[in-house]
């Protein structure tokens, strides 16, 4: 079994070992990248770029992590550097900038990087950490396009790394407990879904607004968690799509969307109706409709304070970090060797819808969507 331990599973278990055996080996973490290593430690976790979310959310969730530990920070800012390492006791080894980001390959501090940078920058991240030979935790949208998507997966498949993309609703009780009521056929046969998720952008500077940084406007930002949810809802990927957009500011949304709503037709006869806007507050649901009654969270996509109701119903659950939910889990996959359900071709499936929908607001017909 020793001389087996470097095989990608796939080869590993066509040498012909039982499954039951792969279990106890994948918990071992002969397949994980970290091999023979004691499974109670945490995972090493890479910030790469401190900006909002980092600081606010991803920073602090890795301090209620079971299976991580924040061990290593990649900024542009050298004034964050200091007050970073003081913060979270992080080793003036493991602090890295743009530049010499790649010598993080001979860090041991470091097993996952999580890249939170611009849009356009997790392209070239991903294939980079994957280099270094370091697992990858990439936000959404994994990139902007399917293209870059597709390279990505490549490039952390030829490292025999793995790749997840930062879909936290996906782990929180609430998204979990609707799927599992419309698939138990709490509101009786699923007919149809609305989902939205907008915001009103404030500074017209931000890089959310320049296009060659974002890829595009509100739908790559915020409409992807109503795209999301409903692939999520319905097990299907979306056949075919049509879409409009609105612009009301042409001055600030001169090179990215405002809003846009669309239409997905699903395989398996439901359609799902989606809303995003960057020009106003309150657009935060996703409802699903049965034969029998609804499904509706509202705020469906906050950081926190998510509501479930089905059938007029409150569903109390327990409010939960997502981040460290989301870290938790990608851990796991790692330690067992087995890939995340929020893996880069769950990514690159988001990447191909959003392609039709602009493809749609442009060509101002239905369009099929292309397969992963
Ligand atoms: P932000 O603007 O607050 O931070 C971006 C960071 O990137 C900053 O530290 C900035 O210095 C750095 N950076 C490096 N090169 C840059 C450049 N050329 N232009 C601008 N900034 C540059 O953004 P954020 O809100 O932290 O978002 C980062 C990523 O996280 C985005 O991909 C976004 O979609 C994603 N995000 C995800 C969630 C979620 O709930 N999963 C929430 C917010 C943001």
């Amino acid at each position: 079994m020793h001389s087996n331990k470097n095989l990608p599973r796939r080869d590993f278990l066509s040498a012909g070992v039982s499954a039951a055996c792969v279990a106890s080996v994948a918990q071992a973490g002969y397949f994980s990248g970290v091999p023979s290593r004691d499974a109670s430690k945490k995972l090493g976790v890479a910030l790469v770029g401190l900006g909002s979310l980092s600081t606010n959310q991803i920073a602090p969730a890795l301090q209620k992590t079971a299976n991580c530990r924040l061990s290593a920070i990649v900024t542009g800012t050298p004034d964050k550097e200091k007050k970073w390492a003081d913060k979270y006791g992080i080793n003036s080894g493991s602090i890295y900038n743009y530049e010499n980001f790649d010598k993080i390959a001979s860090d041991e501090n470091v097993d996952i990087v999580y890249i939170v940078l611009p849009n356009s920058m997790h392209h070239e991240f991903t294939i980079r950490a994957a280099k270094a030979g370091k697992h990858v935790l990439c936000e959404k949208p994994m990139a902007n396009s399917s293209k870059e998507c597709r390279e990505m997966i490549a490039a952390c498949e030829a490292a025999n790394k793995q790749l997840a993309i930062g879909y936290r609703c996906q782990f929180t009780s609430h998204h979990l407990s609707l799927q599992t009521a419309v698939k138990g056929k709490a509101i009786g046969d699923l007919k149809m879904i609305e989902a939205g998720f907008g915001f009103r952008i404030g500074d017209p500077n931000q890089w959310r607004l320049k296009k060659a940084l974002a890829g595009g406007g509100a739908l790559m930002d915020v409409g992807i968690y109503a795209l999301q949810a409903c692939r999520f809802l319905t097990g299907n990927e979306p056949i075919s799509i049509m879409a409009q957009e609105t612009k009301t500011d042409a001055a600030k949304f001169a090179e990215v969307d405002e809003s846009i709503t669309w239409m997905m037709k699903f395989p398996s006869g439901i359609d799902a109706y989606c809303s995003t806007s960057y020009n106003f507050n309150g657009l935060n649901k996703v409802i699903a409709y049965g034969s029998n009654g609804l499904a509706k969270m509202d705020p469906a996509y906050s950081y926190s304070d998510l509501q479930l109701e089905i059938n007029g119903k409150k569903v109390d659950l327990p409010q939960q970090d997502h981040f460290a939910a989301e870290l938790d889990d990608f851990a796991t996959c790692i330690r067992e060797n087995r890939p995340s359900k929020v893996s880069g071709k769950e990514g690159l499936r988001d990447l191909l819808a959003i392609e039709a929908i602009y493809q749609s607001i442009d060509k101002r017909t239905s369009i099929d969507v292309q397969k992963a």
